[in-house]
């Protein structure tokens, strides 16, 4: 076995307590990778108490210092940036360049929060009264609980441990039960460093999930997932009204209106579509193409899809992997064959794909729907999987109703270079994010999230992080 943790309990791994989990390599299903130990009740209580000593003392450090000591776990994590990634593969099976990418990636947010934490963010204000001094400060919101996915079992860890901890709160994590390996191997790097209960791993699924959150000591909680879970922790947040932020699903479209480069434009749908084998909530999902490109879009995206390479990541030339779980396979190959039976085409895969030597594996050919009308379940909801489904329009007005037509609201993309097209977009497209002329990877300083039902509360990564990660008080002062 690769990879055997319990729970780390105020800077100790605590192994007995709980259920016993495996999880598996994707791409070959009969390797094991990882044993872990689900958390006891007593062992998340005793999480709850070490988590509020600890952000006690934390708290009153400066921020500037705060974030000196938290470089050193970035760079404790960059410097085992190779085992990460390959844990990550391992578990989720993503291509390794794809999981060194994710390591990167999160390292880089990292350290963007650890300047944007130093700076305070307090505000002095003029005051109504004479000799009076108003000020807007932040403090640490208290203890975070966290729980996060398992297609990006590094990224989106750290996406919520690096504001959490410069911004002075103590946290606690529990990761996708499919991939916690990543999460385990930083808050190894994280011990030592940190002070014990600062960051705090439990093991365990969904019942773990939610008796975290139900934890009378969390005053905040985010999660990235589902929306079927997220509005389960919505309202366990309701109960005791503590703060929340949601990241969930997406049905993320490409409107393809007009462009000079169709090869630039459908390189980058293609990796917005595939990468991750299209299991990232910011895949594109839809490509919505004025009725006079259909025909070159779908020959160009067909095309591409017949040289992705699917297999083990950890081997050169691999492309893509497989997706992360057996139900993951199942549901995505439902959907598909759904679409089908309401009128979709299929041009290119719709099939579960078999590589050789490496049978059983979960691998699923990347997919090309086309003759999609907007009310089919495919053109609305999330598939979560590497398919496109491909919608024709003739009017922009018609392209908006399709993009904003949908439940989701996350992040979108046009392909335009008509100045009064791509205005429209910006002011219409009803989405968190919104990206003209290539693909939806976001960067690591802005704002991540979306709205209808893709989030609520404040977005992460950013300047954003510290409406969710501080709490605000009005301060009026006179000096007698
Ligand atoms: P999921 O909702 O099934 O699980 C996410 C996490 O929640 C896991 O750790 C799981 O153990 C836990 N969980 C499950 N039930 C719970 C409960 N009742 N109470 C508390 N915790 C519970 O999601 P998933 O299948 O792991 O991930 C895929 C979903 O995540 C997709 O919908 C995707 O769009 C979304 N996602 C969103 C973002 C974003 O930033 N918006 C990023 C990545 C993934």
């Amino acid at each position: 076995m690769m990879y055997e943790y319990g729970n780390l309990i105020s800077g100790q791994w605590v192994p007995a307590g709980g259920s016993e989990f495996l999880t598996h390599n994707p791409a070959r299903p009969k390797e094991f990778v990882g044993r872990y130990t689900a958390a006891s009740d007593a062992q998340l209580a005793a999480a709850g108490k070490a988590a509020a000593e600890a952000q006690r003392e934390w708290r009153s450090t400066a921020s500037v210092e705060r974030g000196a000591i938290y470089g050193r776990v970035v760079s404790a994590v960059e410097s085992r940036a190779e085992e990460i990634a390959r844990s990550i593969t391992l578990e989720q099976g993503k291509p390794l360049a794809e999981a060194r990418g994710e390591v990167a990636k999160s390292c880089a947010e990292a350290r963007f929060m650890i300047g944007e934490a130093s700076r305070g963010h307090s505000e002095v204000l003029p005051s109504a009264r004479p000799g009076i001094k108003n000020m807007v400060v932040r403090r640490p919101r208290g203890v975070i609980a966290a729980i996060t996915p398992w297609n990006f079992p590094i990224l989106t860890p750290m996406r919520k441990i690096s504001p959490a901890i410069v911004f002075g709160n103590a946290i606690i994590l529990k990761p996708s039960e499919f991939t916690p390996a990543a999460a385990c191997l930083i808050a190894d790097c994280a011990r030592g460093i940190l002070p014990d209960g600062l960051l705090q791993i439990v093991q365990g699924d969904g019942r773990v999930g939610a008796r975290l959150a139900g934890h009378p000591g969390v005053s905040g909680i985010t999660f990235t997932g589902s929306v079927a879970t997220g509005k389960k922790i919505y309202a366990i947040a309701a109960q005791r009204l503590a703060a929340i932020s949601l990241e969930l699903g997406g049905k993320n479209a490409a409107v393809v209106n007009d462009t000079d480069d169709l090869n630039a434009c459908l390189d980058q749908i293609t990796a917005a579509a595939y990468m991750c084998s299209g299991q990232r909530c910011t895949a594109v999902s839809r490509v919505i193409v004025k009725r006079p490109l259909l025909g070159d879009v779908i020959d160009g995206l067909v095309a591409r899809c017949k040289k992705i390479a699917l297999g083990d990541g950890l081997l050169t030339g691999v492309t893509m992997g497989p997706l992360t779980n057996a139900s993951q396979l199942a549901r995505v190959d439902a959907m598909v064959r759904k679409g089908v039976g309401e009128g979709a085409r299929a041009v290119v895969g719709a099939a579960p794909a078999q590589v050789m030597g490496l049978e059983g594996g979960y691998f699923y050919a990347p997919t090309v729907l086309v003759d999609v009308a907007p009310e089919m379940s495919v053109a609305k909801e999330e598939i979560f999987g590497p398919v496109i489904v491909v919608l024709a329009y003739d009017s922009l007005d018609e392209a908006m109703a399709v993009l904003n037509g949908v439940a989701y609201g996350l992040t979108s993309a046009l392909f335009s270079n008509d100045n009064r097209v791509i205005q429209h977009f910006v002011d219409e497209s009803e989405n968190g994010m919104i990206h003209v002329n290539h693909g939806t990877i976001p960067d690591n300083h802005m704002p991540f999230g979306g709205v209808k039902s893709s989030g609520v509360g404040a977005y992460s990564v950013g300047s954003s992080t510290v409406n969710f990660y501080t709490t605000e008080h009005s301060v009026y002062i006179k000096h007698r």
